[in-house]
């Protein structure tokens, strides 16, 4: 079979270009169209001519998701391709955004505004997203879609290679790839991108849901998926072409659990709004960033929220803090081994040695077993914990610290 080929389309976003991918044969398929600019599609043309094509020769025109930098010029393609299919999936909110209704666009900025000011953005910096939602519509277009798509569904493309359209929600809870899974490759779109983690953008509830989706923790979910398929190559809507998916996935899901333990440990010094904490880890943000980092943030703390690790309290402005034993009436306990327990139990006075797993950062639990009287003999940092030794009592006690994941004994001793 032909592999796909790339046509790099500018854009005038932060990511750079967008790729357009081909696939070449007796019935020429296009799988995205880049952004709504003369730049892009004297590029898209240029690309076509390339391999010696025209629009008019395509059959196959394919969207990924409802992301301006791929759909904004698919109306002006299926003009100039009378003969393609139009295809984009019928899921999550891609159906109003794809044909670019009025209503989706205030709906998604209402959302984005009070989310923006429950996160602790002052009022006028709040409203500034208005333009922004306005200033990203204008370089999209109303897509004349010919066939919605749901996840699973099979498509004969280009040179009469199988592909199946796969469900992949996090990015955009619109998201779609598409797994050819004969000769293993994987079309991924900003699934999966080689040079930069792909944001899970905050999103309004899906149409009839009453809750925002948890963008992040099923974009960590999809990302363990996608590990377990058998690829040979992936072809990212943004950059070059990789091979092997498992090393950029787990290098992912690590930068994920990173940025939640820092987040975790600044909520341990004190409660702060999502604003605070965007202070706080992105010290020289620059503006047209904020909605990037508001975004990158809730995404954590859903991580952790899920996790039982955080919750928020107030109503207009959300403060999130670290989920302590007394929180919802449950005691959140670290895992200790039931025989170790009992030991622990019935000799409080004894001294053990321990390996104690810290959710984050072990520094923080490090100065509370000092201030406590316990003698540390190291800190790890790739699994964060600490080796140190103290009484049973002091490590039953020990359990109930809101960041301590996990006791055991290392080379159990009685000083
Ligand atoms: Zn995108």
């Amino acid at each position: 079979m032909n592999l796909p080929i790339a046509i790099a389309l500018p854009t005038p976003f932060l990511i750079g270009p967008v790729n357009s991918w081909l696939l070449p044969g007796e019935e020429p398929a296009l799988v995205d169209a880049g952004p709504r600019t003369d730049a892009a599609w004297e590029a898209l043309i240029a690309g076509l001519a390339a391999q010696d094509l025209t629009p008019r020769d395509l059959r196959h025109i394919f969207i990924t998701h409802a992301h301006v930098d791929h759909y904004g010029n698919a109306r002006r393609l299926a003009e100039a391709a009378p003969d393609a299919t139009l295809y984009a999936p019928d899921i999550a909110h891609a159906r109003p955004m794809l044909l670019d209704l009025e209503e989706e666009w205030e709906r998604q900025y209402t959302f984005t505004r009070r989310a923006l000011l429950a996160s602790g953005l002052p009022p006028h910096l709040a409203e500034l997203s208005r333009s922004r939602m306005a200033d990203m519509r204008s370089y999209g277009d109303a897509v004349p879609v010919t066939r919605w798509l749901q996840s699973g569904e099979y498509l004969t493309l280009g040179d009469g290679t199988v592909w199946q359209v796969v469900a992949l929600p996090g990015h955009s809870m619109t998201q779609v790839g598409l797994h050819q899974t004969e000769h293993n490759l994987f079309i991924a779109a900003d699934h999966l991108l080689p040079h930069v983690s792909s944001n899970a953008l905050l999103e309004p509830p899906t149409p009839g849901e009453q809750r925002r989706p948890r963008a992040l923790p099923r974009y960590v979910e999809m990302l363990r998926w996608t590990a377990g398929l058998p690829i040979q190559q992936v072809f990212p809507g943004h950059g070059e072409p990789f091979t092997d998916q498992r090393p950029l996935i787990m290098r992912r899901l690590q930068g994920i659990e990173e940025r939640a333990a820092l987040i975790h440990t600044a909520l341990l010094e004190r409660p702060r709004s999502v604003l605070a904490l965007v202070e706080h880890l992105f010290p020289k943000l620059r503006p047209e960033e904020i909605f990037l980092a508001i975004s990158e943030i809730v995404g954590h703390l859903d991580v952790l929220e899920a996790r039982q690790q955080v919750a928020f309290r107030g109503e207009t402005v959300r403060e999130y803090f670290v989920l302590l034993q007394e929180e919802e009436g449950k005691t959140i306990m670290a895992t200790i081994d039931e025989s170790f327990r009992q030991d622990l139990v019935q000799h409080p006075k004894q001294s053990y040695r321990v390996i104690v797993r810290t959710a984050s950062e072990a520094a923080l639990v490090a100065e509370h077993c000092a201030h406590q009287g316990m003698t540390i003999h190291h800190q790890y940092r790739l699994l964060p914990g600490l080796a140190l030794t103290a009484t049973g009592e002091a490590l039953l006690a020990l359990a109930a610290h809101p960041a301590v994941t996990h006791i055991e004994p290392d080379q159990m001793m009685s000083v």
